[in-house]
């Protein structure tokens, strides 16, 4: 029986807590050929609201990003059934008919008949031909611990740990290595400290597999009207970044934090028609994923501080690779303009980075960074000058120090004549273009909005503005320097 408790659900639906509904796992169900395990959420959601009410929102919920035998984003998803109460929202539409969510609920009763028809859907659409893939669902009466999330969402999780977490509350059902029972326990572990939405739309299957119709500047007209949604449109590369380019069902996916306005801003895009729609709560944008410990760790996204020690160094291929402390940092390929920073650094210079821990090469795999101070850096414009014979000294070779030739006197390396160098780089957070961002990072234009939100909560509260997290300072996007300026000025604390 679920009663209130640490378990209970806490909905920004609305505030409450959901007593006894079921709570469904479900993951590893695609593969890289086709399917995608929301799709399968939007059929379980068609095929279980004939005779059961959706409670709250579907969720996808993204793990560890480092899990090298995932598919792709590492997704898993979870949604609750039940005898719906309390307030009704329209969360999609699949093939014409809305999709309602009530607040809250009850238990459905009949359990089997739940399990029964996820089964269905499950070896109907899970691509058991593909090796790699090892589908699970679960239906819990209670979800599992929070602790699994967090396990799952920043380390590495055995078969064991996941089933002992939904031990006494779960009907399991594993297929082939049954790999997808740790995803699956792990979405309904989730309860969201921060949290963002995704409006995923899907294409009519006779589509699947043929090249999407989104029209580009319909999704910039989208991206500007509705500020709450973001990674949206690339501008630095000019590139379309709601839409997928694999074979799956997918039509495009706009994320945001305002789930009331994603309807909208789906109905801006103009292009192919969507056979179906859904909102999901997700864990998407929120850093879930960057573990507190420094200490970096194999598969884990951590934060490491420190000086950089070599000079940016660029490998075949166009990887930048930067020493912060005793350890290297790789900014790779991928992440295009954002290595154009991690190029102006130099060394003394102070950073903080968010990165995956590498093996091989032993790196880390730069997510984000925030330019704490820059070092001082000098160019020498003459020699010292021999105030005696009125004439400039002579070098004496490197860290030699200088010598006059008429009189011999002799000065030290700092006596030369320096400049400062105008640095190409001010302090703040930097981040790589938006169609190069990992699902979980939390991406600086959100950073903002926090930043902005407690700023305006604590002037509310006539106390003096200060900053929420010191290292929001100077929040910076590559190329759009006119929202890091305003960031800034939002940052500065009244005097
Ligand atoms: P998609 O995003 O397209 O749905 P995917 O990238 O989620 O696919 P899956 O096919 O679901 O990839 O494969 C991920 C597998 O890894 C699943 O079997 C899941 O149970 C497992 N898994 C997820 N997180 C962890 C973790 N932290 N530790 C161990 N296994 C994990």
């Amino acid at each position: 029986m679920n009663v209130r408790g640490s378990d209970g659900y806490f909905s920004s639906f609305g505030l409450g807590w959901l007593p006894m509904v079921l709570w469904i796992g479900v993951d590893d169900t695609d593969s890289l050929q086709g399917m995608c395990t929301t799709f399968l959420a939007t059929e379980l959601v068609s095929e279980l609201t004939d005779d059961y009410d959706l409670i709250g929102y579907p969720r996808l919920v993204r793990l560890n990003p480092n899990i090298p035998w995932k598919t792709r984003g590492n997704g898993a998803i979870s949604i609750r059934v039940g005898k719906g109460r309390g307030a009704i929202q329209t969360l999609g539409g699949i093939r014409g008919r809305p999709v309602r969510s009530h607040l809250r609920g009850e238990s459905p009763g009949d359990v089997t008949e739940v399990v029964e028809r996820v089964a269905r859907c499950v070896e109907r659409l899970s691509r058991f031909d593909d090796p790699t893939t090892n589908p699970a669902f679960v239906v819990l009466n209670k979800p599992a611990a929070p602790s699994l999330y967090w396990k799952a969402v920043r380390g590495v999780v055995g078969q064991r740990t996941a089933l002992a977490a939904v031990r006494g509350k779960a009907t399991i059902r594993r297929y082939k290595s049954g790999r997808g029972v740790i995803g699956a326990c792990a979405a309904t572990a989730w309860r969201p400290r921060d949290r963002t939405y995704e409006v995923l739309t899907y294409r009519h299957p006779d589509r699947w597999g043929t090249e999407r119709w989104i029209d580009r500047d319909s999704v910039i007209q989208m991206d500007r009207r509705f500020p709450s949604t973001f990674n949206n449109y690339d501008y630095e590369n000019d590139r379309v970044v709601i839409a997928p380019h694999s074979p799956c069902p997918v039509l495009f996916g706009i994320r945001g934090d305002d789930p009331s306005e994603l309807p909208a801003a789906m109905a801006t895009v103009k292009g192919e028609v969507p056979d179906r729609w859904l909102i999901f709560e997700t864990n998407q944008g929120t850093d879930d994923h960057v573990s507190p410990h420094s200490a970096p760790q194999v598969g884990t996204t951590v934060r490491i501080h420190g000086n950089v020690r070599l000079s940016p160094r660029v490998l075949p291929g166009g990887h930048v690779v930067l020493r912060i402390g005793d350890m290297d940092a790789t900014a790779y390929e991928p992440s295009k303009q954002f290595r154009t920073l991690v190029k102006a650094l130099g060394v003394g210079d102070r950073v903080q980075a968010i990165g995956a821990v590498r093996k091989l090469p032993w790196t880390l795999n730069i997510e984000k960074l925030n330019v704490v101070s820059l070092a001082l850096v000098q160019k020498k414009v003459g020699n010292p000058w021999c105030a005696r014979c009125l004439r400039r000294a002579k070098s004496m070779g490197h860290e030699r120090g200088y010598r006059c030739p008429g009189c011999r006197a002799r000065f030290p390396t700092s006596a030369g004549t320096f400049v400062r160098v105008e640095r190409k780089l001010e302090p703040g957070w930097y981040e790589p273009p938006v169609g190069s961002r990992r699902h979980l990072s939390k991406p600086l234009k959100r950073m903002r909005r926090e930043e902005a939100e407690a700023l305006a909560a604590s002037s509310r509260a006539g106390e003096r503005p200060r900053l929420v997290r010191r290292d929001l300072v100077g929040l910076r996007d590559l190329g759009l320097g006119t929202a890091a300026r305003s960031a800034r000025r939002l940052s500065r604390p009244a005097p």
